[in-house]
């Protein structure tokens, strides 16, 4: 278990799809651990394997008000519906901000850290954290899909609104 550096782009093992993981043993224990540390330190609600340089498929997500982490080895998304846009960040790409479109509803297959295949089904902020982590492990980053980007003052003046 340790706090990793995370990579930030532009990095190779951001932009390659990540390999399946074949069994899933201490050294993934240790990934999974790995990325925990890792995200609660750079204060992200969801990070992905290549982040911290591992070419895997393997994230973890933050989920609901009791911030329960999802693990998922090996995720496929089944199924997509609805669509919205909202403002997302990247710790890979630090200060960046920007509305992206993404489906509202996503059902996924992965595999927990005992291995056990499951099912799961999310919906608005949740779903787009696991579809931008999953979007991660296919290589692909959520830079390319940002429609507007929003500047930190935009941001600030958002979450001022929200609070008054
Ligand atoms: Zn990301």
């Amino acid at each position: 278990m340790a706090i990793k550096k995370v990579i930030e782009h532009p990095a190779k093992v951001l932009s390659t799809p990540c390999a399946e993981v074949t069994e899933i043993n201490e050294e993934i224990i240790a990934l999974l651990d790995d990325l925990y540390d890792t995200m609660v330190e750079y204060d992200g609600v969801g990070i992905a394997a290549p982040q911290i340089n591992v070419g895997l498929r393997v994230a973890i997500v933050e989920l609901g008000e009791e911030r329960d982490i999802l693990e998922m080895i090996n995720p496929t998304v089944i199924k997509t519906d609805g669509a919205e846009v909202d403002i997302e960040g990247c710790l890979s790409f630090p200060g960046l901000y920007g509305e992206v479109e993404r489906p509202d509803y996503v059902k996924i297959e992965a595999c927990d850290r005992e291995g056990r295949v499951y099912e799961l089904e999310a919906g608005g902020f949740e779903a787009r954290a696991i579809l931008h982590e999953i979007d991660h492990l296919d290589g692909i980053l959520f830079d390319s899909k940002i429609k507007r980007i929003v500047t930190e003052e935009e941001l600030e003046e958002m979450y001022a609104e929200e609070e008054e």
